[in-house]
């Protein structure tokens, strides 16, 4: 089908108003988890084939997230799209005053390919439960995965209403000629600019959930071997191709040598067994991101790993030591199984370094000095993050999750979801039998000091 023509249908069955219906909401919701609970199988299959990813992996990363967000919204949406009474004021008596969370109409959401399940449909969920119609495009790298969303979604969801539209640049760029009612992009920050520029032509509101290297402080206090563990399985998670990631390290250097010794004894402990590494780790995604790691890792100092095979496009859990701002490592978000540690000795001068580069997505703060922890957490922006633990925020769904400056606008997750994929109608509703004419011409003195008084 034409985009042009999809675009139109969309738009058509939005305007038959079915999508205000929250219990048609809650209806398509509950065939979209079961959808999911019947496929679950081909999702495994084409998301191991894209790039090794195991069932425990897509189901703890992906397939978790959204049967718990789906069952989030299909509990919550009737109370989220009530309108919501709010006090009136005397200069508009007797009137009552009200918001109506209403439905932007069709939205266009594009996913990212790292985790290509979650970041394509949790959004597309959260849109049609704020009552709109969705266009979704997945990215195109995990061409298994975006097939089977594809399948699943248009086999079993009207075009008019939720549509999978396979493709890359040259899609996208069609796609986005259409003046849509929102768009949700997430990817890189390159992208992101070119998405925002084209939703400008139109002043098409968008969601932009990009990327950015995300600090993770280590302090002198910190519980070593307890931080070594959650820094390891977050950062080697999906082999590091993760957006919330701890991209670097910035260690006290009196514990650096031990926090070293700990991170390598963390991961040796977590691939004990040859098979371990093949059953659990993932792949990276192609020869061209392959390529840009292991430049990385020969321009770095290998402190452990280093483990690299081009035909299967593997790269094992690495760690850089004596690392410094300046090197070629620092220069741009990672997105791989690289893990450069930075060793300081004065904090106040690192928390200026980190000020002047972008604004990250995420940031870690390892301590059981409260003080550090909030002086950290008040002098530093970005977009979310954790005390004593990484990447974990994101599975709260009471916990809006985007970025800040260069790493996002806006948010989304329960109800920062809805709240993102909604707008709020206000509305003041007046009766006929009483007005207090003091607005009304002529314009005398003592309506003044009416005036006057009902505002000072
Ligand atoms: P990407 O920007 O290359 O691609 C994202 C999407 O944009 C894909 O669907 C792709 O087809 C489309 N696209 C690519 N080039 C385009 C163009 N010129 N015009 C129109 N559309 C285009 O990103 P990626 O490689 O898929 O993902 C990696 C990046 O995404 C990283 O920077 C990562 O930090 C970020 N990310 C952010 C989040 C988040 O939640 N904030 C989550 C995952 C990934």
């Amino acid at each position: 089908m034409e985009i042009r023509d999809l675009f139109n249908q969309q738009s058509d069955f939005f305007n038959s108003n079915k999508t205000k219906n929250v219990s048609f909401r809650i209806e398509q919701l509950k065939k979209f988890k079961d959808i999911l609970k019947e496929n679950e199988g081909l999702l495994y299959e084409a998301i191991y084939e894209d790039f090794g990813k195991s069932e425990f992996e897509t189901y703890l990363t992906e397939l978790s997230l959204l049967y718990h967000e789906v069952n989030g919204l299909i509990k919550n949406v009737k109370k989220w799209s009530k309108r919501k009474k709010v006090s009136t004021g005397i200069a508009n008596f007797p009137a009552k005053s009200y918001i109506i969370p209403e439905p932007m109409g069709v939205t266009l959401i594009i996913g990212a390919w790292n985790y290509p399940y979650q970041l394509s449909l949790l959004p597309a969920i959260t849109s049609l439960a704020a009552g709109n119609t969705v266009i979704l495009k997945p990215s195109e790298l995990p061409s298994r995965t975006s097939k089977v969303m594809a399948r699943i979604i248009n086999d079993n969801f009207p075009s008019n209403y939720f549509h999978v539209i396979e493709g890359g640049v040259k899609e996208t760029t069609e796609l986005l000629e259409n003046r849509f009612d929102k768009i949700f992009f997430t990817g890189s920050i390159p992208v992101g600019k070119i998405i925002y520029q084209a939703a400008a032509k139109h002043l098409t509101p968008v969601t932009l959930e990009l990327g950015g290297k995300s600090p993770t402080f280590v302090l002198a206090d910190a519980d070593i071997e307890m931080t070594a563990k959650r820094i390891v399985w977050s950062k080697f998670l999906n082999a590091g191709q993760t957006c919330i990631a701890p991209d670097y390290i910035l260690v006290d250097q009196s514990i650096e040598a031990l926090f070293l010794k700990a991170l390598k004894d963390e991961i040796e402990a977590n691939y004990k067994n040859k098979g371990d590494i093949e059953e659990n780790y993932l792949r990276i995604i192609d020869n061209k991101n392959f390529d840009r790691l292991s430049k990385l890792i020969e321009t770095g100092q290998v402190y452990f790993g280093a483990d690299l095979n081009r035909a299967k496009r593997f790269i094992g859990p690495t760690i850089l030591q004596n690392v410094s701002f300046k090197d070629e490592v620092m220069k741009e978000e990672i997105f791989g199984p690289i893990l450069p540690v930075l060793s300081f000795t004065n904090l106040e001068e690192v928390i200026k370094t980190v000020k002047e580069r972008p604004k990250p997505l995420s940031c870690y703060i390892y301590s059981k000095n409260r003080k550090t922890i909030d002086k950290l957490l008040t002098e530093l922006s970005f977009g979310g993050g954790a005390v004593n633990d990484s990447v974990m925020h994101l599975s709260n769904t009471n916990l809006p999750f985007g970025g800040i400056g260069s790493s996002g606008i806006g948010s989304y997750h329960g109800k920062a979801g809805f709240d993102s994929f909604t707008h709020y109608k206000s509305i003041l509703d007046k009766p006929f039998w009483f007005e207090g004419n003091i607005k009304y011409a002529p314009y005398t003195k003592k309506k003044k000091a009416i005036i006057k008084w009902l505002f000072e």
